[in-house]
């Protein structure tokens, strides 16, 4: 794909998990062959960026000879999938069955390159991040469970376990006769059902799983996981290399590339989980949700790309550093090297959009979102203190960043930054 960095390759290990070897060999093919630059997306997928076109082939075999590459459908699971103490089914049967309907005839090759099914076994790490065209949700007791079936964001109904992957393949076959371009809100809902009523199971609404956040999981096998961040969502080949070589030293085998930019470790035991994390903690990597950098997204802005006018993930790094209790976890701050915003095309209560001029402050929008204030690139940090400022004046008794500056407004907040607190 064409970036204004050069060319990106987006990487989905089979079954999202990658050894610490094949990791640290991904690494050396991104210096050799790319900018150095490897991140994890939101959606758990690996990118190496700036690739030249005249390597592209060469890097591509180099990738063929370390690492399986999942390609056709995307089907998403849980990256516990199946280790999940908490989950009512595993998903991976059922997403195998799927993939194995879809690519048997010319269904596949009729579906859009967007088109997503998410299989969701209703463990403490889901995929609730992805618009999903299909997601079926593990619902019921794990005795006896059933799946709850959305198409385009809107339920459907309940499947039996044995009805599940027909009822995909009959969703997809409509998705794909309204053309490449066809998704699942796009679906007619009255067709839909016709197709599925047969096999459709009346219920009640079910409630969405209870979600986990923490650092360590305990897995259903005794083992546990260790979920480590990329700062940023990025990381350089000497770093990742490093993160390698710290987790073959506490015999970890296997990482499972997960969403918010994470890598999740499955170590033999808690301690070796601990060791582990003191060691990513040491390179720089997030290990602890309460990591200030874990709310905040960033692109590489000028260091790397040619449309860069701010080198963004520096600026976000002096700001979660200067004032690390403003980023309480209610919100996203974005900072982007240019209206593009690469790194969250989606609102977030704060972003910061470098431009020829100085850097737009737009609050609660996106990249391309009207700002509320132009200011000097150098005054950032101050703009930040202000911010911070703000929200501690204006809180009321235990009250979020997100919810004082919904309450403040963008008026209110936009005059604070340019004249201090009067
Ligand atoms: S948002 Fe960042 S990475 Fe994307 S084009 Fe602009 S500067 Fe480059």
């Amino acid at each position: 794909m064409q970036t204004d960095d050069g060319l990106l390759a987006r990487l989905r290990p089979v079954g999202g998990v990658i050894s610490p070897h094949q990791l640290r060999a991904v690494a050396d093919l991104a210096e050799r062959f790319g900018n150095g630059q490897i991140e994890v997306t939101a959606r758990g997928n690996l990118q190496v960026r700036g690739l030249r076109a005249d390597v592209v082939a060469e890097f591509a075999q180099g990738i063929e000879a370390v690492v399986a590459i999942e390609s056709g459908l995307v089907i998403e699971t849980s990256p516990l999938a199946g280790l999940d103490g908490h989950e009512i089914a595993d998903p991976r049967p059922l997403a195998e069955a799927i993939r194995l309907a879809v690519a048997d005839g010319a269904l596949e090759a009729a579906l859009g390159p967007k088109v997503t099914v998410v299989v969701d076994g209703g463990g403490c790490i889901g995929r609730d991040e992805l618009a999903a065209d299909i997601r079926l949700t593990a619902v019921g007791s794990a005795d006896a469970p059933m799946w709850a079936l959305e198409v385009g964001g809107q339920g459907t109904g309940l499947l039996r376990a044995e009805d599940a992957a027909g009822a995909v393949w009959a969703a997809l076959s409509l998705i794909a006769g309204l053309g490449p371009l066809g998704r699942g809100r796009d679906l007619d809902g009255r067709a839909l059902y016709q197709a599925l009523a047969p096999i459709l199971v009346a219920g009640a609404p079910q409630h969405p799983p209870a979600r986990l956040t923490q650092d360590r999981i305990a897995l259903a096998d005794g083992r546990a996981g260790a979920a480590v961040g990329l700062a940023f969502g990025a990381a350089n080949a000497a770093t990742l290399s490093a993160l390698a070589n710290a987790a073959q030293a506490v015999g970890i085998a296997e990482f499972h590339l997960a969403p918010q930019h994470q890598l999740i470790a499955i170590c033999a035991t808690e301690a070796d989980a601990a060791r582990f994390a003191q060691a990513a903690g040491t390179l720089g990597f997030i290990t602890t949700s309460a990591d200030p950098r874990g709310a905040v997204s960033a692109c590489i802005g000028s260091e790397g790309c040619a449309s860069g006018t701010i080198a963004a993930r520096r600026v976000a790094e002096t700001l979660t550093r200067a004032e690390p209790e403003f980023f309480d976890g209610s919100f996203a701050l974005h900072v982007s090297g240019c209206a593009k915003g690469c790194a969250h095309p989606g609102p977030a209560l704060l972003t910061l959009v470098g431009n020829e001029d100085g850097v737009d402050l737009v609050v609660d929008g996106s990249a391309k979102g009207a700002p509320a204030l132009r200011m000097a690139s150098d005054a950032v940090p101050l703009a930040m203190e202000r911010l911070a400022t703000l929200w501690r004046d204006e809180r009321k008794l235990g009250e979020s960043v997100a919810s004082c500056f919904k309450r403040l407004g963008a008026a209110s907040i936009a005059a604070t930054v340019q004249q201090g607190r009067q």
